[in-house]
């Protein structure tokens, strides 16, 4: 489905998981929707991206200094 409401109209070829493994999804029927490939990778890879955020730690590290300004 577009972000308009329009259904892609691309054959299904691609089981995807709704709720992915990464973020708890089950191999269940309830979980699992026939996408097309693009979609599909489409999905994928915007849920990589947040399940590699949850996983991330925030790392703050001081700012560089100016090895002209070391002291
Ligand atoms: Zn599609």
């Amino acid at each position: 489905m577009y972000s308009d409401g329009r259904r892609c109209e691309l054959p299904g070829t691609d089981v995807d998981h709704v709720i992915p493994h990464s973020l708890g999804g089950s191999d269940d029927l309830s979980n699992l929707a026939l996408t097309c490939t693009y979609h599909h990778r489409v999905k994928s890879s915007s849920e990589g991206g947040t399940a590699a955020a949850l996983t991330r730690k925030s790392v703050h590290r001081k700012p560089p200094t100016h090895p002209a300004l070391d002291d």
